[in-house]
């Protein structure tokens, strides 16, 4: 999909009914992936929910996945929760051995709470991990990167 306006695409700059509008979704269920940890919305220092044209994009690829792959929001969990953020973040084994996002396999790192790790410091929206999987083909593309590393 191309941007809609000629502004970097990780700029949040749609309100979630904007957002949902141009998606053609309602804005119960961006919430709802939000809840679910499918997505982390820009929020404003009022609390208000902003979303880049990426967001959308990202958004785009789940409602996809969940309709013509009939994935549910959980299997989307799961295919998130596989990626290696570990290689990424480059925590150590120590850290990793302690961390839920190694150990489990249910849900995306970023939706784990990091209280003493290397991810306590770290913002999950602009995380390498995060943007990685804007378009449905990322993941892969992101797994392969991160292999030839
Ligand atoms: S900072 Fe957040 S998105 Fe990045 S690896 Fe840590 S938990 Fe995952």
């Amino acid at each position: 999909m191309e941007n809609y306006i000629n502004i970097p695409s990780d700029e949040p700059i749609f309100s979630i009914s904007t957002a949902a509008k141009l998606i053609g979704v309602s804005v119960q269920t961006l919430r709802l992936y939000e809840k679910e940890g499918l997505i982390i919305p820009f929020r404003k220092q009022s609390n208000q929910r902003l979303f880049s044209q990426d967001d959308l994009k990202r958004i785009r690829c789940i409602r996809s996945t969940i309709s013509e792959k009939k994935i549910s929001i959980n299997g989307i969990k799961s295919l998130y929760a596989l990626l290696p953020c570990w290689e990424i973040v480059k925590c150590s084994e120590e850290e990793r051995n302690a961390c839920p996002a190694y150990i489990e396999s249910s849900q995306p790192c970023w939706s784990y709470s990091h209280s003493s790790n290397v991810c306590s410091t770290r913002e999950c929206r602009v995380c390498e991990v995060y943007k990685g999987i804007v378009n449905c083909i990322d993941i892969k593309n992101l797994i392969k990167k991160i292999a030839e590393k």
